[in-house]
């Protein structure tokens, strides 16, 4: 009671003092291990807030392409869902329809050729709908090779070194051999005939990414699925696509819907994507799609008794909040194909009024544009400019709240350092001037001064997704 009375003698109000009393203000904060009492709710919901507060703000964070806004109904949604387990399907019998009108409505977006024919499921996020995506191309690449009396067991994947790394993740986990394309300084994305030189008869698929994390550019789907045609015809290999499309599933379909890069295409078996991304949800959320039930081998599905009928579940979790899911059909119902065209469109306008004044600023150069892509692009330094980097522009705008990372490329082009700009839902033509007169001058600042910039003692060596 020491703590009481010194804060009763300097005048605080009895019940602030009497919270002050306890413990956690004044105390080490457990970290590591359970404190043998716990504190009160409020106290302990206010320590936690506070700990917090050193995170960057969300709204100003250009790095991530997960979802940090949605609107306030959309957020009492999630509230009111927040007790619901997507797996309980007996119990919650109507979120789990949502789920099947959201891989419905998303089968009709991509254009399945029977959306009723379609099947899918809704997961964490990408890198779970990767995963499955992975392994179904797996189990059937391997049960055709079984069929016909071959070997199956040394499976590989044809993808470019740009891929999320996720698909490491898989090839690691699945024992797949990754077959990695390098991307070139003058092509940052998976180059067609390379991808087509590394495929044989143990080839599973090929991953192609709409868009890409490194710089925001479409892959030519449409392009693989030419070349792998020629490939059929000169060498008998039959080998399906799967699209990444983490982000660009829900943007090129509003965008650039003449773009092929889905369903349309006959080989692409599957399809994946983040609700949590540019389909506008928090996360996580994420879906994935295979172009007819056929594809979906018996063995992958469990099923699950549900309301009198039997429900196959695939996916690698039991147990996943239900509420972005809802949340998922929430934007679906709110925005409709024309508001997310609306939003896809001012996205695209707020990136390319962002990149147009970067561009316009002497010693900053695009490495891509957002127009026809994701929006999102990658910048770099005239390599004349020797005395600061695009780290240090990174820094500097960070001490202004932004959050713009920089990293070098992988593979063939680990030379180049690149800034990227990721413009979401929530940020503004407003907020996208501010950033660019905190750019300006921040240039303007590097280019001034007499000296070099120390060059920081460890940096990122590679890009870090
Ligand atoms: C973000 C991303 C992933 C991983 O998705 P999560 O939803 O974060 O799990 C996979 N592939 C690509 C191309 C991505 O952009």
């Amino acid at each position: 009671m020491e703590i009481r009375r010194r804060s009763e003698t300097i005048g605080l109000n009895p019940a602030l003092s009497a919270r002050l009393a306890q413990a956690g203000l004044l105390a080490e904060i457990p970290r590591d291990r359970l404190a043998p009492q716990g504190l009160d709710a409020d106290l302990a919901y206010q320590l936690v807030h506070d700990h917090l507060m050193l995170d960057g703000n969300a709204r100003l964070n250009l790095a991530t392409f997960v979802g940090t806004w949605m609107e306030p109904q959309a957020r009492r949604l999630l509230e009111e869902c927040a007790d619901k387990n997507i797996i309980d399907k007996d119990e919650y019998p109507q979120t789990a329809e949502i789920e099947e009108r959201c891989l419905h409505i998303l089968a009709d977006l991509w254009h399945a050729p029977d959306p009723g024919r379609a099947v899918g499921t809704s997961t964490t996020g990408s890198s779970e709908g990767c995963m499955l995506g992975g392994l179904v191309l797996k189990w059937n690449w391997r049960q055709r090779r079984l069929a016909a009396g071959l070997d199956g067991s040394r499976p590989n994947l044809v993808m470019g070194t740009n891929t999320q790394i996720c698909w490491e993740k898989f090839c690691v986990y699945f024992d797949v051999e990754p077959r990695l394309v390098p991307i070139k300084p003058e092509r940052l994305q998976l180059g067609v005939p390379e991808a087509i030189a590394q495929c044989d008869a143990n080839t599973i698929g090929v991953v192609g990414i709409l868009g890409s994390t490194f710089d925001g550019s479409y892959e030519p789907i449409a392009e693989l699925q030419q070349a792998l045609d020629a490939l059929q015809q000169s060498r008998g290999l039959d080998i399906p696509i799967h699209v990444d499309a983490a982000s660009g599933g829900f943007v090129a379909p509003f965008n650039s819907p003449d773009l092929l890069w889905d369903f349309r295409l006959p080989r692409v078996q599957s399809i994946n994507s983040s609700g949590h991304k540019y389909g506008g949800v928090l996360p996580g959320v994420g879906w994935v799609l295979w172009r007819d039930d056929a594809l979906l081998p018996e063995p992958l599905r469990f099923n699950v008794n549900y309301l009198g009928g039997e429900m196959p579940t695939i996916g690698m979790n039991f147990s996943r909040p239900g509420a972005q899911i809802v949340g998922q059909y929430f934007n679906f119902l709110h925005l409709g194909r024309e508001g997310y065209q609306l939003r896809m469109a001012a996205l695209e306008a707020i990136a390319t009024h962002l990149a147009d004044g970067i561009a316009a600023l002497p010693p900053l150069r695009l490495v891509s544009h957002p127009r026809g892509q994701l929006p999102v692009f990658a910048v770099a330094l005239d390599p004349a400019v020797t005395r600061w980097d695009v780290f240090h522009l990174s820094d500097k705008l960070r001490e202004r709240g932004w959050l713009v990372p920089a990293y070098t490329l992988p593979a063939d082009c680990q030379a180049m350092a690149v800034l990227r700009f990721v413009v979401r839902a929530g940020f503004n033509r407003d907020m996208a001037d501010e950033l660019l007169h905190d750019i300006e001058r921040a240039v303007h600042w590097f280019q001034s001064l007499d000296g070099p910039m120390p060059s920081p003692l460890e940096r990122e060596p590679s890009f870090h997704h």
